[in-house]
């Protein structure tokens, strides 16, 4: 059906050179026949949006490949190395780190910066992260980009406004408003739903039904985070809490948890419960230990696993995920955890269909929640193609 009113034609030209952005975002070296089939658009229609998108320069040719197909040989488009970049900060505990990322995803400028932020004057705090994006994003003008937006990652609550971290106990903040102190085109983003998001925008991962749209991602610094994805969108919750795995109860008369109730995940499985148990002071001293077969690390680590395993099997009995992700810090530590989880899961979720393969690590590594928070600006570039034309 089509109309001829012209906010229809408008929406259906921004919905149709979306289609076509997310469609070069997702291949290599794609033709317009292939995006034509691939979207279900005709391939004139294709033609004249690749035409402009061309003149935008959000998108470039490759030259011509495979020449005797049928019709005339299919130009290779990709999306461009120049324009629209997005800018992703990032505020933990221990550091503070800044990067840009092209159209195509690719981390372009980095840099980082020790920071023992627990504690520290928020404005102190703020200050030097807006030093380290504007480094970035000086070289990433001096290499043709424009970056268009920028998003904060953090450890703790944020406001509907998205521009308001509300609680972040381990920073020891309150009601602090980054947006104004980085400037308006600035976002706040939970560090645990940006490390879900790049799951999903670059993790990579297929699993036995496809691309992975319906999961729930894993990752802990101080406490553990998770994050939940369905139906390739973030699930917030009705309040925006959810994805508090950490307070998932394990055990209803373990410890006592810092948040009041007894037996959470995070008093078996959160870094502080976790270097406790292993008798180190540090993640990596952690590792080093695991590696050499430290005993103590070792048992740590498969206790921390079984805890995580019991927790995640309620949230798998619940959702029926396509995967459980772990990535961030918690990742580098898989060889010696995941048994564990994997022993868990086996044991509890019933459906007869899940695999243990069903359990994936990212491939993000450390950097996936300051990528996450770079590639929103650019998602949006990629989700309305027609903003950036216009201006
Ligand atoms: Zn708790």
């Amino acid at each position: 059906m089509t109309s001829k009113r012209p906010g229809a034609q408008a929406g259906l030209r921004r919905h149709n050179m979306s289609l076509v952005m997310r469609a070069l975002a997702a291949g290599e070296k794609v033709t317009r026949a292939a995006v034509a089939a691939e979207v279900g658009l005709t391939r004139a229609t294709v033609s004249t949006l690749v035409d402009e998108l061309l003149a935008a320069g959000l998108i470039e040719e490759r030259g011509a490949q495979r020449p005797g197909t049928v019709g005339r040989p299919g130009t290779a488009l990709a999306l461009s190395e120049t324009g629209p970049a997005g800018i992703g900060a990032e505020i933990s505990v221990d550091h503070l780190a800044a990067c840009v990322v092209d159209l195509r995803g690719a981390v372009r400028c980095r840099a980082e910066s020790p920071a023992a932020n627990r504690g520290r004057p928020a404005p102190q705090v703020l200050a030097e992260l807006a030093e380290l994006t504007e480094l970035v994003a000086k070289e990433a003008r001096a290499a043709d980009l424009r970056p268009v937006g920028t998003t904060v990652a953090v450890p703790g609550l944020v406001g509907r406004d998205r521009g308001t971290v509300l609680r972040a106990p381990n920073l020891g903040w309150e009601d602090v408003n980054v947006a104004e102190a980085l400037g308006r085109e600035t976002v706040v983003e939970n560090e645990a739903n940006l490390g879900a998001l790049a799951e999903l925008w670059l993790g990579g991962h297929e699993s036995g039904h496809g691309k992975l749209a319906d999961f729930v991602h894993v990752s802990a610094e101080i406490g553990i985070g998770a994050a939940l994805v369905v139906e390739g969108r973030l699930f917030r919750g009705a309040r925006g809490f959810a994805g508090e795995l950490g307070h998932v109860p394990v055990r209803p008369d373990g410890p006592l948890c810092s948040c009041g109730a007894h037996g959470c995940l995070e008093t078996y499985a959160g870094e502080e419960a976790l270097l406790r148990a292993a008798g180190v002071t540090a993640g990596p001293a952690l590792r080093t230990a695991a590696e050499a077969g430290d005993e103590a690390a070792l048992r740590a680590l498969e206790e921390a696993g079984a805890a995580l395993g019991i927790a995640l099997s309620g949230a798998v009995n619940l959702l029926d995920p396509q995967a459980v992700v772990v990535g961030g810090p918690l990742a580098d530590l898989a060889p010696w955890l995941l048994p564990g989880v994997r022993k868990e899961l086996a044991a509890r979720v019933t459906d007869r269909q899940w695999r243990p393969e069903d359990l994936v690590t990212s491939r993000l590594g450390r950097d996936g929640v300051l990528r996450g928070a770079a590639y929103t600006a650019v998602r949006a570039v990629l989700d309305d193609p027609t903003q950036w034309i216009a201006r």
